[in-house]
């Protein structure tokens, strides 16, 4: 990313979701997706399983996730998962919606992962929002299509105060 000021490439400041210039302290905050997704511009190396584009981070409840800009989809660690669920959930100032039917037809899209290339996983999230979620165990990454965080973190439920 370059300073909108100046021009100079921003850095990210360390521990944070915000980039600074070092020559004119301009500071850039990135916006949050209706996906929770703050999206930063480091390439993550690796490519969308869905559209091939290539992944860049995003943060996600502080936590550091793969995000596809062309297609929004977010490629989570496994094991931090749960707790970005929760926080969300616990954070959410919206009332809370009910979750549409299980798509059950995702369950036949294979979807290659983006770091090890085999077949992903392919279930139902075990949480709420009724979702289909793609997991590759040997690399313990989720990948979750445009809006299915939205609606893991909107279903009703008593961790969520709405
Ligand atoms: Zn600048
Ligand atoms: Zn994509
Ligand atoms: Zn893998």
């Amino acid at each position: 990313m370059n300073c909108p000021n100046c021009g100079a490439p921003m850095t990210l400041v360390p521990g944070h979701d915000y980039y600074t210039c070092a020559y004119c302290t301009t500071f850039v905050f990135p916006e949050q997706t209706e996906d929770h997704v703050r999206v930063l511009a480091e390439p993550v190396g690796l490519s969308c399983p869905l559209c091939k584009h290539a992944l860049v981070a995003g943060s996600v409840a502080g936590t550091r996730v793969g995000y596809c800009a062309r297609c929004r989809g977010i490629l989570a660690n496994r094991e931090s998962f749960a707790g970005v669920v929760r926080t969300l959930r616990s954070r959410a100032k919206t009332p809370a919606i009910d979750p549409q039917p299980v798509k059950h037809d995702q369950l036949a899209r294979r979807l290659p992962c983006p770091q090890c290339g085999r077949l992903m996983d392919v279930h139902p999230y075990y949480g709420p929002g009724n979702i289909i979620i793609d997991t590759c165990g040997a690399c313990q990454l989720i990948w979750l299509d445009h809006g299915e965080l939205s609606s893991v973190v909107d279903a009703p439920g008593r961790d969520r105060r709405r």
